[in-house]
């Protein structure tokens, strides 16, 4: 069938957006975009009950920071609006009406008490299906076994759903690109309740009901849905839209580090990193869940970790932008198995893009790190310093602990150092370079790593001895790039300075 592509992400606005829930979005993205389709954001909000303030407006940000651009949505607009189902609610009712005509959905006024005593009853005799369905129905109160009058005078008098009439013993047989063939008898499957007592449709009527109107030719979506697509297969039967029914993709799951169990919203905070894109303070506990995004990621790391939990395009190639990966995304190589989701893996790809960026555009974001410390320093050492470090670094949050001395003198020696590099006879050695240093009329590391040579020669001690003492005093710790490298960066006058400081105040412990 020559359709257009058209996808859609649906989410509820039912709290923050879940990392695994940003992935289903781009996937979709992606397909979209590598088949010059459309990319449409539909909410989901027809479960009043579970309704969060502020979740809409949190997806919509989350898929800007994404760089997952919005054809047609609840801002966008677009010829198949309106793109929030609770601006819909009449368009489902109509439908709900349709099947009932049709002989494929009935009215039941069972109260919740109703409901309760049939499967007690059923669980009584020991049956394992306890459900609203064929079998069951008949002893309903709804509008199959009452009479059209007495119906007609409860429509009007109390509340009342509408159910699916779910066919007897049939074979339901879908494809999904990448689970395979799915086959499910209907004795398996209940009478779903497809319109609700509060006038508003469920999740399964009203998403067939969008999916046809929005004339959606793929859903791809969580792997938690493919038990209701018999259901909304039935229901595309049911309303005559076979024909033009979307093709379905169902993801592999996000599974936890350990690959034990779903990643959930709960595991960010427990396992220590983020499962939501951005920040997130729960409106009714002000409780904050940290994100990606306030966690220093790249949206373009982001991106391009969640592309590779479940797929990848077959080659050796991962760090990929989002062109590249909209011309190489197959829904065939999507994988069945749950991906693991790996956080040290996370922070390389957020690693390979730092790398990847220029040290104008790293030094800018290091600078406002450094304000915000009140330190006040040029653009041009910043630019060095970051180039001297960033292979060190993950996140540019990073870049403080890897470069702190060169924008404040040691106070404190780290004692563990100490104790292992500072000898009886350090001090006279450090005297000794440091008047060769002192002669030294250029300052370039080269020039300094030449006047340590020089001033090797005929000793009885070595370089370990002369350079960790001298990272020593200048760093007042073991770590950082090469100690010839951060004292030129200092520059003569702060590098004697330091090593003087140094001679003076490390006591060997
Ligand atoms: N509203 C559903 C959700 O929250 C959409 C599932 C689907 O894509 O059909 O995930």
């Amino acid at each position: 069938m020559d359709r257009k592509v058209r996808l859609r992400f649906a989410p509820s606005p039912t709290g923050p957006l879940h990392m695994g829930g940003v992935r289903t979005a781009l996937f979709n993205y992606l397909f979209a975009r590598k088949n010059n389709g459309k990319f449409i954001l539909r909410i989901e909000d027809t479960d009043q009950t579970r309704y969060v303030q502020g979740a809409e407006d949190y997806i919509i940000e989350s898929l800007k920071w994404c760089g997952i651009e919005i054809d047609e949505g609840v801002e966008e607009g677009g010829p198949y609006g309106p793109y929030r189902q609770s601006d819909r609610k009449e368009i489902y009712k109509e439908f709900a009406e349709k099947l009932i005509e049709s002989g494929n959905a009935y009215y039941a006024f069972d109260t919740p008490e109703e409901l309760d005593a049939m499967r007690e009853r059923l669980k009584e005799e020991k049956n394992s299906i306890q459900q609203y369905n064929a079998v069951t129905r008949g002893e309903m109160r709804n509008s199959l076994t009452l009479s059209e009058e007495e119906a007609n005078r409860l429509l009007k008098e109390i509340p009342y759903v509408v159910r699916f009439k779910m066919p007897e013993d049939k074979e339901v047989i879908v494809e999904d690109i990448i689970r395979g063939t799915v086959k499910v008898n209907t004795n398996q499957l209940d009478d779903k309740v497809l319109f609700k007592s509060d006038g508003m449709p469920t999740y399964h009527l009203a998403n067939i009901v969008d999916d046809h109107l929005m004339k959606i030719s793929h859903v791809i979506r969580g792997e938690e849905w493919l038990p209701s697509l018999p259901l909304h297969v039935m229901l595309y039967r049911a309303l005559g839209w076979d024909d033009t029914k979307p093709e379905f993709a169902h993801l592999p799951l996000l599974l936890k580090p350990s690959g034990k169990g779903k990643l959930s919203k709960r595991d960010g905070d427990a396992l220590g990193f983020p499962v939501f894109p951005l920040e997130w303070t729960d409106p009714k506990t002000g409780e904050v869940s940290r994100g990606y995004r306030e966690d220093g990621y790249f949206p373009e790391a982001f991106n391009n970790m969640l592309a590779f939990l479940g797929w990848n395009p077959g080659t050796e190639e991962e760090i990929m932008s989002m062109r590249e990966l909209v011309n190489v995304f197959d829904l065939n190589k999507v994988h069945k198995a749950g991906a693991k989701f790996d956080q040290e893996k996370a922070k390389w790809f957020n690693h390979k893009y730092l790398i990847g960026k220029s040290n104008e555009k790293l030094a800018n974001l290091y600078q406002k790190e450094l304000k915000a410390k009140d330190i006040y320093v040029d653009d041009s050492l910043v630019l060095k310093v970051v180039s001297l470090i960033k292979e060190r670094a993950n996140f540019v949050s990073d870049f403080w602990e890897q470069s702190y001395f060169f924008f404040q003198a040691p106070t404190e020696y780290d004692p563990k150092v100490v104790k292992k590099r500072w000898k009886e006879n350090t001090p006279e050695i450090l005297y000794g370079l440091k008047s060769k240093l002192e002669e030294l009329e250029t300052f370039g590391h080269d020039d300094i790593e030449k006047a340590v040579q020089n001033f090797l020669e005929g000793k009885e001690f070595g370089m370990g001895q002369v350079m960790n003492p001298l990272r020593l005093t200048l760093v007042g710790a073991g770590i950082g790039p090469g100690v010839t490298e951060i004292a030129e960066l200092l520059g003569k006058e702060e590098t004697l300075k330091r090593m003087q400081a140094g001679i003076d105040n490390i006591q060997r412990q």
